[in-house]
């Protein structure tokens, strides 16, 4: 089988989406891009994370052919594909319906820098215009919403995160989902302090040296 690698690691960071309550049943999916080989391995289309078996990786190419697997790619895989066309800096890409994350995605509000540990994704995450799940309008928006970014909210559905390997793309998805709920506590109490744009431009110089994960 091509990509062993790569399907053994989707299998991996699929158990931990479940273990880390950022997803119940089948929702979200993974994906990692190879480069060399242009093909991207994909999880499949409603099968539960801890029963998903090498096997049932869906390897194809971005036009959407696939080569090999049996089992039908998650119905965002058009999502995850447009990262891979447009943007060398990302080789993996997750998308869960975390909890808070998803909450501040149905008010449609964009998540600030109330903490700072938000640069790992950016100086702020966007929440993207709502399309239906799974259509081409849907990965169009999440592409624009996550321009300079490592990370969207998807309006009413959840969020997506890419990095150049799936070990940075899940960190994001960790960071992202806790200052999501950080925010909504403050939320709740107060009105949570801003960072503003220069402290956010040193964090952002800082994180390029600190806290990427080989
Ligand atoms: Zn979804």
């Amino acid at each position: 089988m091509k990509l062993m690698t790569e399907r053994n690691l989707l299998i991996e960071y699929g158990k931990k989406l479940v273990t880390d309550g950022f997803t119940c049943g089948t929702g979200g999916n993974l994906s990692i891009y190879n480069r060399e080989e242009k093909l991207m391995a994909i999880t499949p289309s409603g099968i539960p994370f801890f029963e998903i078996l090498p096997e049932d990786i869906v390897i194809m190419r971005t036009d959407g052919t696939i080569v090999e697997g049996t089992r039908k790619p998650s119905s965002e895989w058009v999502m995850h594909k447009l990262f891979y066309e447009r943007r060398t800096d990302i080789n993996s890409v997750i998308h869960a319906h975390t909890i808070y994350s998803t909450i501040l995605a149905e008010l449609r509000w964009d998540l600030p820098a109330a903490h700072y540990m938000i640069a790992v994704a950016g100086p702020n995450v966007r929440c993207a215009e709502y399309a239906s799940f799974g259509t081409e309008e849907l990965a169009e928006n999440a592409y624009t919403g996550m321009i300079d970014r490592k990370a969207v909210l998807l309006a009413n559905h959840g969020v997506l995160t890419g990095h150049y390997d799936i070990a940075n793309a899940y960190n994001v998805l960790e960071e992202v989902e806790y200052c999501a709920n950080i925010y909504y506590r403050a939320k709740s109490i107060g009105e949570p302090v801003i960072l503003d744009d220069a402290e956010m431009q040193h964090m952002h110089e800082e994180f390029k040296i600190y806290g990427q994960r080989k």
